[in-house]
């Protein structure tokens, strides 16, 4: 049987009856604490789950350290963004000739930062059931269970967050770098102008001075959690404009089914609360 208890955010109050099929759990590895926390949604208690980069870390220019070597040898199943983490965990896996499953989540662009639409989290739920199920047969309708209520938690969340930010629909606003393109989408934002364009580029002069001319028209600058740089202020120094800071991995929340839900309901207060 199974039964979910139906609330706003259920999966923070979700009670799941159904009991594992017998099997040993599975030893699967993600790269980001969002994915982290998508495939706890399905995995639920069958699995133990590692993570590759820190929540306090950037995804990018990342280069594998020993003891993430070591994840990557215990893993039966990796699951991973296509991203700057793909090609060096693709690169050891081939090399080694590990056995271990590998899902690539592919993403609209190499540097994009799918994870920050639901809706993009939503389809790979379905993907991350399937390959579990692949691995784990005698628990294959419990996982499909669990991505459909994951999925159903997250299309309401959805719905909810961009009902919260209606009234700031229309404002411009300035970001750290180009991470937030499929999160205006999903939330019918004005696309946010991005300091740094490439997360491989800084900013050079010209750019700043262009950003901060559009900062003389926009609501709010947003920092980022994991950057720190003096870029926010060269381009709001002066100016009447709100301050904010957005953390698109959830560095502060504990990893975990809920924390995908958190981190959402936390940029979205964010944005609320400095364009509002
Ligand atoms: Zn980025």
């Amino acid at each position: 049987m199974y039964y979910c208890k139906r609330a706003l955010f259920t999966l923070l109050s979700c009670f799941c009856t159904t009991a594992w099929a017998q099997q040993p759990k599975l030893d699967i590895l993600t790269d980001i604490a969002p994915v982290h926390s998508l495939v706890s949604m399905v995995a639920g208690e069958q699995a133990n789950i590692d993570l590759l980069v820190q929540p306090n870390q950037s995804p990018h220019n990342f280069v594998l350290k020993p003891s993430q070597v070591q994840s990557i040898q215990r893993a039966q199943l990796i699951i991973i963004l296509e991203s700057d983490v793909s090609p060096a965990i693709l690169q050891y896996v081939d090399s080694t000739q590990s056995k271990a499953t590998v899902l690539t989540i592919a993403q609209s662009s190499e540097e994009s930062h799918d994870w920050l639409s639901p809706t993009h989290a939503i389809s790979w739920l379905s993907a991350i059931s399937e390959v579990l199920s692949s691995l784990d047969e005698a628990n294959a309708q419990r996982y499909a269970q669990q991505a459909t209520h994951a999925q159903n938690t997250l299309h309401m969340l959805q719905q909810q967050l961009k009902a919260q930010l209606g009234p700031v629909k229309d404002k411009s606003f300035i970001v750290y770098h180009d991470a937030y393109t499929q999160f205006a989408d999903a939330f019918d934002l004005q696309a946010p102008t991005a300091i740094a364009q490439s997360d491989a580029r800084t900013p050079g002069a010209a750019r700043l001075l262009k950003v901060r001319k559009i900062a003389q028209q926009s609501a709010c600058i947003f920092a980022e959690a994991q950057h720190n740089d003096g870029y926010i202020d060269t381009v709001s120094e002066g100016l009447d404009i709100g301050h904010g800071i957005l953390d698109p991995l959830g560095s502060t929340i504990p990893l975990g089914a809920d924390h995908y839900p958190l981190m959402m309901k936390n940029l979205v207060d964010e944005l609320q609360r400095c364009m509002g």
